[in-house]
């Protein structure tokens, strides 16, 4: 099928090859030409594994292209809207772009001929898609559900592992407005090999929320109970491996660390706290979970005044910058926090990422920028660990004797006790 996919960052550019890989022929639209030309030479705009390849085998098949022409839709039988939907500053959901997108396809549409069928893929509050569909008929003077089809398909993938996830779901949700519309995104999806499960618009949107605020539900909880079992001398990963055991709980999201960051988790449980409460109702759960996390960022920070006294002028090398490993990614990262609180309370700081000093450099240009990790464990007074990156793991004691204090907190649970003597983790 001929598919058409707005917005070409991480959901829209590995959607948009993930689709292309199944057999569809898609177009990536994007409004920033640079990125596009980029798209177009097969370079990636975005880190993620693999992605590089698997693009350029794809345009030189033919399967994938990119163009900042929106009329470009009108030559596709689907389309799948993949805008931003950040947080507002009061924590609700910011639908300008997406607004603005289905104002665009909605133009586009006045003038096109045959069925087509529009995917919000975005995150969206519930009555969203609704909205999306409403605007499209403003916009088109045609009528959803008899010209042209609505559907609200929620995407679960993880940013590191994007190509991956979305090639091989656990699930793929199927919000429709009505049945023709789910038909045509359920023949989309013929070629992928997951369970199905096909409901309203407003469920499927709700689908993605209780996900994902069960997913920081368990982080937060995890981070609670180690910072509880650190103060009793337990060990939390053997705990959290006791009780991930049990089949009705699973052993994912249950590791204890610096708190969970990225543009998924802290803004979808904010966006859906912000609409209960929009409607009445107070959700104590999502404010905790909330609230536990955004003291878990600066715990690390908290135990290095501890052990070091007052970090004023003290050198404070940081590994690790994206909010996870395997990206470039750094929004909401917990490391842009303690970066914040290091240089509050003026310390030094060092930082290393081997894929996003970029991105952080933009916000904190002041700091040190190192080549390497040893580069930033040179000299330094302590080490915090921020991110699990592979390349951390094989750190020994000969690259932490580079520093000149001794000690190391770190927050992912990836370095070796038989490689490195002296360490404490954050919550362990
Ligand atoms: P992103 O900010 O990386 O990308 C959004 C892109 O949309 C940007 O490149 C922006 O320029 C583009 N865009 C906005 N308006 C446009 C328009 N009118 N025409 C063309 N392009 C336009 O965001 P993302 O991380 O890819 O997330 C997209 C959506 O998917 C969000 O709702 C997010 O919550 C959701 N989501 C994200 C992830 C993730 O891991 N990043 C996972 C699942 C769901």
């Amino acid at each position: 099928m001929n598919i058409a996919v707005i917005g070409t960052g991480y959901v829209g550019l590995c959607s948009g090859v993930g689709l292309a890989a199944k057999g569809h022929k898609v177009t990536c639209i994007g409004r920033d030409k640079e990125k596009i030309g980029m798209i177009n030479r097969g370079i990636p705009p975005i880190y993620e594994e693999g992605l590089e390849g698997m693009m350029r085998t794809l345009l030189a098949s033919g399967h994938l292209s990119a163009t900042d022409d929106m009329n470009s839709v009108s030559r596709s039988e689907a389309t799948f809207i993949c805008v931003g939907t950040p947080s507002g500053g009061d924590g609700r959901i910011d639908l300008v772009q997406l607004e603005s997108a289905a104002r665009q396809l909605g133009s586009v549409l006045r003038d096109m001929s045959g069925y087509h069928v529009f995917v919000v893929k975005s995150t969206v509050v519930p009555g969203t898609t609704e909205r999306v569909a409403a605007i499209l008929e403003e916009a088109s003077g045609k009528k959803a559900g008899r010209d042209f089809g609505v559907c609200m398909n929620p995407e679960f993938l993880r940013e590191g592992k994007a190509l991956p996830d979305f090639l091989s779901p656990d699930r793929i949700v199927i919000g429709e407005l009505d049945r023709k519309s789910g038909d045509a995104l359920v023949e989309i999806y013929s070629p992928f090999n997951a369970p199905l499960i096909r409901t309203n618009l407003r469920t499927a949107e709700m689908i993605k929320y209780a996900s994902n605020s069960l997913l920081a539900t368990k982080i937060s909880f995890s981070n609670e109970l180690g910072n509880i079992c650190k103060k009793l001398g337990i060990d939390v990963y053997e705990v959290m491996k006791g009780v991930g055991m049990d089949s009705r709980i699973s052993p994912r999201f249950l590791e204890a660390g610096i708190g969970f960051g990225g543009s998924c988790f802290p803004k979808d449980v904010s966006a859906l706290k912000s609409l209960a409460e929009d409607i009445g109702y107070d959700p104590q759960v999502l404010a905790s979970v909330l609230d536990t996390n955004r003291r878990q960022k600066l715990e690390i920070v908290r135990q290095l005044e501890d052990r070091l006294g007052t970090l004023k002028g003290k050198r404070v090398a940081l590994l690790g910058l994206a909010f996870k490993g395997d990206t470039d990614d750094i929004r909401e990262a917990p490391s842009l926090d303690i970066i914040k609180a290091l240089l509050e309370k003026d310390a030094h700081v060092r930082a290393y990422d081997p894929q996003a000093m970029g991105n952080v450099k933009n916000i904190f240009p002041g700091i040190e920028y190192c080549k390497d990790a040893r580069h930033a464990l040179e000299g330094s007074d302590a080490c915090l660990l921020l991110t699990e990156w592979e390349e951390f793991k094989g750190l020994t004691d000969s690259d932490f004797r580079l520093m000149r204090g001794s000690i190391i907190i770190e927050g992912r649970r990836i370095l070796d006790k038989n490689k490195v003597k002296h360490f404490e983790g954050v919550c362990w």
